[in-house]
């Protein structure tokens, strides 16, 4: 503002975002009592229609000629929740990501601080005489209350102030003789908020910095030239597992701690586990860590200590990259491919993407690692956009672990079986075992039987609302959507025809069976939402795993990220080929990251590694790439796919779903939205496919039908979306959702 409107005596206006589906922001008069107050950043409540609705002040003016203007009825919150530069990213994710400006910046501010959450209310007590009284007391209290003299022993012992629950387990007593001695004034009580942090009780020995490799070496030094330069830039850190990516982190992260800015380092949220925040406490202090299963507390005293800069580096998941450090220096985007980096719901943001518009608005650096780059990032990467840094070996000189395929369709042949575990598995299990060493085996499905069928009539047993196959779950004896989590009690014939039904598709409670079966010695841990339901049941899987006290590790894509175990030397792939099954032009990408992914769990010490993997497909060359640990063919001949069927990286793409109870009505939104868009095709070069159903054509009782538009940038897909924008409103009946670059195509 160049103005201090304040000052003067004229109206003053404010542009307000609502959290209404609306794509602009409104004016309103500032009434003048809140004239002095009011500044861009703070959360407003206006009328809007026949309704009053919450917003955010994004702007004031002394002018406006807007007609009818209506007042600000009052301010929620004294506090500027949001700066300037917040501002301009979350107008850039409501434009790129066609959202309202409202809802953007609605998932900037988290719960717990709109709300003012404060959380719970603890009594302190502390002793308000002094130590000679205190012992003066102790004796007289002795025979007649040895509960006072044991709370006035317990306070006289700790120094400080003490929870008074604590204190009444430390004194073994109820409250009463703490209340008593409070009355008698010789102690002194008061009411105070706690906070519980979470991964509060994870205390590492300080670590120094490991010595380099000269590759971690070559790497870093091109990092910190850029670091040093405080100008936005970004880089590819494309190393192989093992390759001490981490330590580059630790290390440019110590680099821009010590210009006195700050780090934000985003990890998915299934490896937010206390290994990775132990290995950051290990090297720094002022650690705050945003975690999905934390409440709205906890959330907004991080929130307030990272404002005022108290923490320096935040680790969290997605919506950390909002995390209100003042002094932006870094941003850290691990395992940058991953799709949980996307929101599923509206505004539909990629952090990693809005992690490079942040950093280019607060002159940050960023670094998107990963062993397995997304194709856009190696694309971007490629044509220069991004600095290119490669990792290709292992710290310490271990090799990389040595993949043998299997392929199923001869393992059945050959046994006359469809087993689940081949003999060259099961060989090299015994083997591991026999030397006292772990395997872990993966399998991305859980539940018994995945699939199940009459052969008589041909039903599939499929959830009542949802078009998706029920798995069966044995020892619950239920049949589960894994969609929408709906389960009913498992038929004992066909719900058609009365014939036998067959079950087949193996997951991961089936594996378990085959397991235990073939191995009564072994101790088996199986790893899976099924098995994991307890507050620490992932701590302490690991906490077994690493002690060794169970000696084969089952489980779904929960164990296929950041463990580091020197003992697994074998890992078995269940079956390879599950993501390629998934209507997706990107299934070929994830088979190559999850194969990756898994197989970088053996081979960490001197005692090497070995991996299997059972494959349907061992010609298909994302299973082949993998198994020789060679990204950049795999990438070579995924790119010349994508180019060829004109998929990103060589196009942008928004993808439309249409959803209703009425298919009539879906459908005839879905249509109307496609002739718009094959309108604007004339003036542009888009590319549509559909309408169609989508392939999952029902979820939650409601139809589905989709379209996709390729166009060939990012700038092309915003003025798509500004031309058909009229058509992109919900109508009866059909919901409308717009997906820019969307990862999930179902
Ligand atoms: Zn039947
Ligand atoms: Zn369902």
């Amino acid at each position: 503002m160049q103005n201090e409107p304040d000052k003067k005596s004229g109206p003053l206006f404010a542009q307000v975002a609502v959290k209404m589906p609306v794509d602009k922001a409104y004016t309103y008069l500032v009434p003048p009592e809140l004239h002095a107050i009011l500044k861009p950043g703070m959360m407003v409540r206006v009328p809007f229609g026949r309704k009053e609705v919450e917003g955010y002040c994004v702007g004031l003016a002394e002018t406006s000629s807007a007609e009818n203007v209506k007042a600000i009825r009052e301010i929620l919150d004294e506090q500027v929740l949001v700066d300037g530069n917040m501002l301009k990213l979350t107008r850039w994710i409501a434009d790129y990501y066609f959202a309202s400006w409202g809802a953007a910046l609605d998932c900037v501010v988290p719960g717990g601080v709109k709300r003012g959450s404060m959380g719970r209310r603890v009594e302190f007590a502390s002793l308000a005489v002094d130590k000679a009284k205190a012992e003066e007391l102790i004796a007289l209290y002795r025979e007649k209350s040895p509960a006072r003299a044991r709370i006035l022993e317990a306070l006289l012992a700790s120094g400080k102030e003490t929870p008074v629950p604590r204190l009444k387990s430390e004194a073994d007593c109820s409250a009463s003789p703490v209340k008593t001695l409070a009355k008698d004034g010789f102690v002194h009580i008061e009411k105070k908020h706690v906070v519980a942090q979470p991964f509060a009780n994870l205390h590492a020995p300080r670590r120094p910095h490991l010595e380099m490799t000269p590759h971690q070496t070559e790497v870093f030094t091109k990092i910190t030239r850029h670091i040093d330069a405080k100008k936005y830039g970004a880089a590819m850190l494309n190393g192989v597992t093992g390759s001490g990516k981490t330590e580059i982190y630790l290390q440019a992260i110590d680099r821009v701690l010590k210009q006195g800015r700050q780090a934000i380092v985003l990890v998915p949220e299934i490896s937010l586990t206390p290994q990775t925040v132990m290995r950051f406490r290990e090297r720094f202090d002022e650690i705050a860590v945003l975690h999905g299963m934390m409440n709205d507390s906890q959330r907004r005293e991080q929130w307030m200590n990272l404002k005022e800069g108290k923490a320096s580096i935040v680790i969290g998941a997605r919506s950390a990259i909002f995390a209100p450090v003042p002094n932006l220096g870094l941003v850290i985007v691990d395992e940058e491919h991953e799709s949980s980096f996307k929101q599923p719901r509206s505004p539909r943001y990629n952090a990693r993407d809005v992690a490079l518009m942040r950093a280019s608005i607060e002159n940050a650096y960023v670094i998107l690692g990963s062993a397995t780059p997304s194709l856009e990032t190696y694309f971007n990467a490629s044509v220069g956009k991004y600095t290119r840094l490669d990792l290709p070996q292992r710290v310490g000189g271990l090799p990389m672990p040595e993949v043998e395929v299997v392929d199923m369709r001869v393992e059945s042949r050959e046994t006359k079986k469809s087993p689940m575990i081949s003999r060259r598995l099961r060989e090299l299990i015994e083997a591991t075992l026999g030397r006292g060493e772990q395997a872990l085996l993966f399998l991305n499905r859980r539940g018994f039987s995945t699939h199940i069928d009459c052969p008589a009539c041909g039903m599939v047993l499929k959830c009542k609302r949802c078009d998706v196959s029920l798995t069966f779950h044995k020892k619950r004896n239920r049949t589960v959507c894994h969609y929408c989590n709906a389960d009913y009690e498992a038929p004992q014939s066909c719900p058609a025809c009365g014939g036998k039904l067959r079950y087949f598709g193996v997951g991961t409670e089936k594996v378990d069976a085959e397991i235990e079966k073939m191995f009564p010695e072994a101790r088996l841990l199986r790893m899976d939402s099924d098995t994991m339901t307890g507050r620490n049941s992932h701590e302490d899987a690991f906490k077994m795993v690493a002690s060794g006290e169970a000696d084969i590790l089952l489980g779904t894509q929960m164990i296929a990220k950041g463990l580091h175990f020197p003992r697994v030397t074998l890992v078995g792939i269940i079956l390879a080929d599950t993501p390629l099954f998934i209507p997706d032009f990107r299934s070929a990408e994830r088979a190559f990251q999850l194969i990756s992914q898994v197989a970088g769990r053996t081979g960490r010490s001197e005692r090497g590694g070995r991996v299997v993997v059972q494959t349907l497909r061992p010609e298909h060359f994302s299973i082949r790439c993998a198994a020789q640990h060679d990204y950049e063919a795999f990438a070579r001949e995924e790119l010349q796919m994508r180019r060829q069927l004109g998929y990103p990286p060589f196009s942008r793409l928004a993808r439309f779903v249409v959803e209703g109870t009425q298919t009539g009505n879906v459908r005839e939104k879905c249509d109307r939205i496609a002739s718009a868009l094959k309108d604007a095709a004339r003036d542009m070069k888009l590319r549509v496919v559909g309408p169609a159903p989508a392939p999952i054509a029902v979820i939650g009782n409601k139809t589905r039908y989709h379209i996709l538009a390729m166009a060939p940038t990012s700038g092309d897909v915003k003025k798509m979306l500004a031309e058909i924008r009229p058509h992109l409103s919900n109508a009866k009946g059909a919901h409308v959702i717009v997906d820019v670059d969307p990862v999930n195509m179902l």
